[in-house]
Parts: structure tokens; C-alpha cells; sequence
């Protein structure tokens, strides 16, 4: 399986992209977590991101399309991936299809998850994150058990979920990512899936998406 989920920040992407590759038995790829892990660990990578990400902007096509051409160089994403978050311009879909094609494959699918705009702003702004242990709550709907997580470590907000940095990756999305919706259904691999209710339910539908490729 090679896939790419897309949608606007907040719309489950993540979630469903790690569950799917564990089931599909191919690695989850997230440039947006490969940013965090370069920013965490203050490389030259993540000082060069640090910036546009903390801003709601995107990391310019040529920073990204390296950590995505390196990565899927590696041995295990040789045989399928799912992509969480990439790519996210036209330019960036191009460089990919440069990839896969020197390669000699193909995508076999891109997912689109739409969900309300009210209800991305919801989730991106009441998510927590736990310094410890990773653990991600929400004040509303999974709230953390008191003012920690669980594990007893401090629980934060991403910067770039703050409200107004929100808005702004909304904006971003709208006008860089939202043309890959006609870039990709013009190649004829794109579905759309809703990605409003239940976690689980929208991964039944993301399923039925992939049973419907030819694996
Ligand atoms: P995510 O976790 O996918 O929402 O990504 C967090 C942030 O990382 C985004 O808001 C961007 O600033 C940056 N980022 C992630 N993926 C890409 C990409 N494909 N192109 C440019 N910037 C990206």
C-alpha cells in the first residue's frame, strides 16, 4: 500500500495514518512529526523549521522534499507507506511523483479527510500534550484526569495550536493545499472521506477506501 492521507490540520490525519500503517504493515510517515523530532533534538534541520512551523506557514518545498526524498530512500518504505501530512503543494506532489517513478510505483491512493472548519478550530485548540509521555488528551472530549496526564507528566499545548496560529494553518491549507484536491482527482487516485464522528468509524471508512485499491 502506498497512500497519502490529506486534510486540514487537525483532521485526524495522525491518528489514522499511525493505525493504518500498523495494520497495513507499512511505516507511517509524518513530516510534520520528523520537524518536531529535528526541532526536539535542535539539528540544523529543526532550526531551519523551527520558525515557519511556530508561524502556521509551511517549511519551504526544498527543506521538506529532502527529509521525504532521504526517508523514502529507506529500506522499509520501499515496500509501501502511508503518508501523513506530505505532500502539501503542488510542487511538493510533483517532487513525490518524481520519487515514486524513478523507483518504477505508484500511489495507489490519496485520502482526503474533510471535516467542518468550527470543528478543526475545536480540536486544534483544546488538544493537550503530555512533555512526558506523548499522551495526547482533549479539554473536552478525552480530558485529562486532573492537571497532569496520567503518567504524571506536564501536560502542554503545541504552539502552533494556539488559536490565532491556528487560523493562520487553516489559511495556509486553503490556499497551498487545497489545490493538490484537483492535482490528485485529475490523476484519478483521490477519495474523499468525512472525517467527522468517531475515530474508529472514520477508520472503517479509510479502510474500505484502501480494500477498494488494487493491493
Ligand atoms: P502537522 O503535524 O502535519 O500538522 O505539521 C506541523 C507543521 O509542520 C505544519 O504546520 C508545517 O509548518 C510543517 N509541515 C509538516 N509537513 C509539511 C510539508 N509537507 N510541507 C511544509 N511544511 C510542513
Amino acid at each position: 500500500m502506498r497512500a497519502v492521507l490529506m486534510g486540514p490540520p487537525s483532521a485526524g490525519k495522525g491518528t489514522q495514518a499511525a493505525r493504518l500503517g500498523t495494520e497495513f504493515g507499512v511505516p507511517h510517515i509524518s513530516t510534520g512529526d520528523m520537524f518536531r523530532a529535528a526541532i526536539a533534538a535542535g539539528t540544523d534541520l529543526g532550526q531551519q523549521a523551527r520558525g515557519f512551523i511556530e508561524a502556521g506557514k509551511l517549511v519551504p518545498d526544498d527543506v521538506t522534499m529532502g527529509i521525504v526524498r532521504e526517508r523514502l530512500a529507506e529500506a522499509d518504505a520501499r515496500l509501501g507507506f502511508v503518508l501523513d501530512g506530505f505532500p502539501r503543494t503542488v510542487p511538493q506532489a510533483e517532487g513525490l511523483g518524481e520519487i515514486l517513478a524513478s523507483q518504477d510505483v505508484k500511489l495507489d491512493v490519496v485520502v482526503l479527510i474533510e471535516v467542518p472548519e468550527e470543528e478543526l478550530i475545536r480540536r486544534a485548540t483544546g488538544r493537550r500534550i503530555c512533555q512526558q509521555c506523548g499522551r495526547v488528551y482533549h479539554i473536552e472530549w478525552n480530558p485529562p484526569p486532573g492537571h497532569a496526564c496520567e503518567c504524571g507528566g506536564a501536560l502542554v499545548q503545541r504552539k502552533d495550536d494556539s488559536p490565532e496560529t491556528v487560523k493562520e494553518r487553516l489559511a495556509t491549507y486553503r490556499t497551498q493545499t487545497e489545490p493538490l484536491r484537483d492535482y490528485y482527482s485529475a490523476e484519478g487516485s483521490l477519495a474523499v472521506v468525512d472525517g467527522t464522528g468517531d475515530p474508529d468509524e472514520v477508520h472503517r471508512r479509510i479502510v474500505r477506501v484502501f480494500e477498494g485499491c488494487s493491493l
